[in-house]
């Protein structure tokens, strides 16, 4: 069935304030910079609600982040879309209502990037009437700043009453500082995701899972090591239809999709998030799966294509908002 024909309702809440942005302290090029409480974007998937909830908006400087490419095939694939470096990332969290849950996938930056940069997380979910201490349960898909770090502000768990699951060798690694000497990877990574996720373990509040698990009623999750060692698709079933919460298989449309070979600093197994990558856009292009990707511009919802040329087009979710007749 197409999921688009069950797409009951999008709201826009809290009206269109724009606002300009001049405090933000970092060079984003010519593109005039507006913050905008989007609140969230509402879609039915079977018998659950999903929303997708904006925790604002980064720059990205693309040279620097990306690898395997050039700074001239960058700027052609930019240019193809009318963008340039550095380029504005959403940072997007998913809310799934199923009978007696309230499920969140991902939780933004919190305080982890600093004032204006992210962490809106809560004010969005405000914007529904969503309290933190309603979340009953967190799927992360990994165990990075920009998902994790929602988790707590000033040290205490955010989410009083919620469960988190997690890929278990993302806290394997995240929790074991040798793993930094062994492998290089930036330091900063298990500084956050100690920070974020510490409390969380002391309090007895993490699930981990490995390879593919059932984890709540039509939630499976399955561990795709590549970007982090523990990263994970979360796949809900419901009803029928099916939506994939895919985490950070891509983080730039207009270069990834034409080209999945792209990697970015961020991958701890470079070649490994390619290959996870290639095989996902193949197949959810193949079964036409709809995905949610927390750094699609929001809200982040839609369908993957063969583009026909080694490549694949993104194709945005159909904008629905109008009372159900
Ligand atoms: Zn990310």
């Amino acid at each position: 069935m197409n999921n688009l024909k069950k797409v009951v309702s999008a709201l826009v809440f809290s009206g269109a304030l724009l606002q300009s942005s001049a405090s933000l302290a970092v060079s984003v090029g010519p593109q005039h910079v507006l913050s905008q409480q989007a609140g969230g974007y509402r879609i039915q998937v079977g018998d659950a609600q999903i929303t997708s909830f904006t925790d604002g908006t980064v720059p990205q400087d693309l040279y620097t982040l990306f690898t395997q490419t050039t700074r001239q095939h960058i700027d052609g694939l930019l240019a193809k879309n009318y963008q340039s470096n550095p380029v504005e990332v959403s940072i997007n969290a998913f809310l799934i209502e199923l009978p007696g849950h309230k499920i969140l996938v991902d939780t933004g930056v919190g305080q982890l990037f600093g004032p204006g940069l992210g962490g809106r997380l809560v004010e969005s979910l405000a914007t529904r009437g969503i309290r933190p201490e309603d979340i009953t349960e967190v799927l992360l898909t990994h165990a990075h700043s920009d998902h994790e770090g929602g988790l707590v502000k000033d040290g205490q768990r955010v989410f009083t009453n919620a469960t988190v699951y997690v890929g278990k060798p993302d806290i394997d690694f995240f929790f074991n500082n040798e793993n930094q000497q062994k492998t290089g990877y930036d330091q900063q990574h298990f500084d956050f995701a100690q920070r974020a996720l510490g409390p969380y373990l002391k309090a007895g509040k993490i699930k981990t899972f490995s390879a593919t698990e059932t984890l709540l009623p039509d939630i499976t999750g399955t561990v795709h090591p590549g970007h982090t060692p523990g990263s994970a698709f979360f796949t809900l079933n419901s009803a029928g239809e099916k939506i994939v919460f895919v985490g950070d298989i891509i983080h730039v449309a207009a270069v990834q999709f034409p080209d999945p070979s792209i990697t970015i600093t961020y991958d701890e197994d470079r070649p490994q998030a390619a290959k996870v990558r290639k095989n996902a856009f193949r197949e959810f292009a193949r079964q036409g799966e709809m995905i949610a990707a927390p750094h699609l511009p929001w809200p982040g919802i839609g369908h993957i294509a063969d583009n026909g040329h080694g490549g694949y087009n993104w194709i945005p979710v159909n904008y629905t908002n109008r009372t159900a007749q």
